[in-house]
């Protein structure tokens, strides 16, 4: 038997790992796992170029619990005892502590950094690895007890592979727990290559029929990666079937996905992977962290923020790539050039598959537009590169149902909407219910009304207004509909001046006098109502803005505008000719009280008592 040192640059590096992984203990099934595998597809590689002779057998890779024990089993290539002291006992930890002891507070980063092999000391206090080398080489046994002393020794073995028996430590029992391996198997080892078999299940079948039907018990093994990883294989060779079955797989409880991009790339770095477009709501529940990053088939996280863009964390899927590095800080993360290329490599597919399915199959996109225009907004808004792409699939949608793309729909309204400044006034409605009769207006201007009710459609708009250049939004209730889109043009007034000073006069006695609405007189048509209330679009925005930002309190307060049509019979006529100024007074607030029930501003007493005017009116 031999005894040494292992050499690493500081003596406790043990401690160390035991103190700061601590919250992420679970990944050393992951890290020990993966050397199984690794050591399996290098014996299967040695094989195929004849190195390895003859049958190489089963290579299941076995995970076995013991009372004390957890232990790893592979039929890899093995190790000599000078393939031992080189790669398991130099540890070239030089800088270990010095890391460490930098990202302590987030072990989020500590449970990327590959610490291999050594992460068993994390829940074992005594790791045994026991090897026999592909090679003629004897077995032999190393055994460490997670101070940086080791023993080998020869050990009685003629079977090729390696198998690690970790004693667990008092604290660390949960791993001792079959449910727990389980758990941590399934999560970590779902997709390997490999078959992991963690001992047997049992299998019911029944025979026979009717009364002698008996149900027949069977122990099987229990394998845990039986779902074959989609990605890896070639997109041509499988069906819409084959994506919405491994999403169910992975989602087992959501609604079929939308779309789905297939990536696969290997120049100038390796990624595969599936990314699919989730059904969601309108009102955009946020569903991140759906995506999972595997690196060969292992999982590693499922928070993929750095990788891929923020807008594209909605999808859900998985992204599969050995060349992202696992191992270090999410600021060198943010600064990698392979990195940044896959998030733009991401983002160039997105956009080409809706493009794709927006040219040829543009039906069955406005279909499903209400669904996917978070993302596609999200992605306009937040990434100019996307904007560049997607300015050519993102559609609008008008009250009518019907879709244009950006450029369309500016070719269809420039005639009527063209103000006097040259802008393309996009009118739109966010409660097209509550805005009933100013939609109405405007369409017997021969005006097209947008409906924008999603959360992100005011951003959206904005984002639009700074892009495009020459288009404005106007919400259809900011104005009188005559005045929506700003022309030269005046109607002729019906009322004399005189006569106008005098129902100014009638109003500016029943609206408050300090702090009230703005008011105007205006000759409009007389199909128009006799007194309108509008909210000036770009006070509107200022109040949105502020409330967004305070998160709903609501200090500022509302800003709106009281427009007479002089040219309203109710007024030209009728108020003009009343007698006796209380009568003339009272139909004026009448009148007024109209304009603001349309604008839903009256609420309760305010409401009752208009109830009553009314009843008075009537009878
Ligand atoms: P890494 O896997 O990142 O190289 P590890 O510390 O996990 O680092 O392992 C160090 C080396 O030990 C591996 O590169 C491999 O050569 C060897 N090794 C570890 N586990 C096994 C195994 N199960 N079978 C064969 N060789 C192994």
């Amino acid at each position: 038997m031999a005894k040494g040192q292992i050499s690493v640059q500081t003596e406790n590096i043990f401690p160390i790992i035991k103190k700061f992984l601590y919250s992420d203990q679970e990944i050393f099934l992951r890290e020990l796992v993966s050397n199984a595998i690794d050591a399996t597809s290098k014996l299967k590689t040695l094989s195929s170029k004849g190195e390895v002779k003859g049958d190489i057998g089963d290579l299941t890779i076995d995970i076995i619990l013991g009372k004390k024990t957890l232990t790893i089993k592979d039929r890899g290539i093995g190790m000599t005892e000078k393939e031992v002291m080189k790669y398991l006992n130099q540890v070239a930890f030089s800088s270990a502590e010095e890391f460490l002891e930098k990202y302590k507070d987030d072990a989020n980063i500590i449970g990327h950094f590959g610490l291999g092999f050594y992460s068993a000391f994390m829940v074992a206090d005594k790791v045994e690895v026991i090897t026999k080398s592909f090679k003629k080489d004897p077995a032999v046994r190393w055994t460490c007890t997670g101070d940086p002393e080791f023993e080998i020794e020869p050990h009685e073995m003629t079977e090729r592979g390696t198998e690690i028996v970790l004693h667990i430590s008092k604290d660390s029992k949960e791993f001792l727990k079959k449910e727990r391996i389980e758990e941590l198997l399934t999560k970590y080892c779902k997709f390997l290559p490999y078959p992991i078999r963690f001992g047997t299940k049992t299998e019911s079948t029944w025979e026979g029929e009717g009364e002698d039907r008996t149900e027949i018990k069977t122990e099987v093994d229990n394998i845990i990666n039986h779902i074959e990883p989609l990605w890896k294989k070639k997109p041509s060779g499988l069906k819409d079937e084959d994506y919405k079955e491994f999403y169910s797989h992975l989602y087992p409880y959501s609604m079929p996905p939308l779309f789905w991009i297939h990536l696969n790339i290997d120049y100038p770095f390796n990624l595969t992977g599936i990314l699919y477009f989730p059904k969601v709501n309108n009102s955009i529940e946020i569903q991140k962290n759906k995506i999972q990053l595997y690196s060969n088939q292992v999982y590693v996280t499922d928070d993929v923020s750095e990788i891929v863009p923020e807008f594209l964390t909605l999808l859900h899927g998985v992204i599969d790539s050995p060349d992202i590095p696992l191992n270090v800080s999410r600021s060198y993360l943010q600064s990698d050039s392979n990195v940044r290329k896959i998030t733009s490599y991401i983002t160039k597919k997105v956009a080409e598959k809706l493009n794709k399915t927006f040219t040829k199959k543009r039906d069955e996109y406005e279909e499903k537009w209400g669904e996917i225009s978070v993302f596609v907004k999200y992605g306009m808004i937040s990434e100019d590169k996307f904007y560049d792409k997607a300015v050519k699939f993102a559609l609008l949608k008008n009250i009518d149902g019907n879709h244009f793309t950006i450029d369309e729909y500016k070719e269809k309204v420039q005639e009527l909407q063209k103000d006097k400044h040259d802008k393309i006034v996009h009118l739109y409605s966010n409660a097209t219910k509550e805005h009933h009769s100013f939609i109405e207006s405007a369409k017997g201007l021969g005006y097209d009304v947008l409906e924008m009710d999603n959360v992100i459609d005011n951003h959206f708009m904005q984002r639009l207004e700074q892009k495009v250049g020459d288009i404005t939004f106007v919400r259809v209730d900011s104005d009188i509909a005559d005045n929506l889109v700003q022309k030269d043009d005046e109607r002729e007034s019906v009322l004399s001046d005189k006569e106008k000073e005098k129902v100014e006069g009638i109003f500016k006695s029943i609206l408050p006098e300090s702090g009230g609405p703005h008011m105007e007189l205006k000759a409009l048509s007389p199909n128009d109502y006799p007194v309108i209330i509008t909210k000036p679009e770009f006070m509107r925005r200022m109040k949105e803005m502020q409330q967004f930002q305070t998160m709903g309190s609501n200090d500022m307060p509302e800003f709106f505008n009281v427009v007479i049509n002089t040219n309203h019979p109710m007024v030209a006529e009728k108020l003009i000719r009343m007698k006796g100024q209380e009568r003339k007074e009272k139909f004026a607030s009448y009148l007024y009280d109209l304009a603001r029930l349309n604008q839903n501003m009256l609420k309760g007493p305010e409401m009752s008592d208009f109830i009553k005017k009314s009843l008075d009116f009537v009878s």
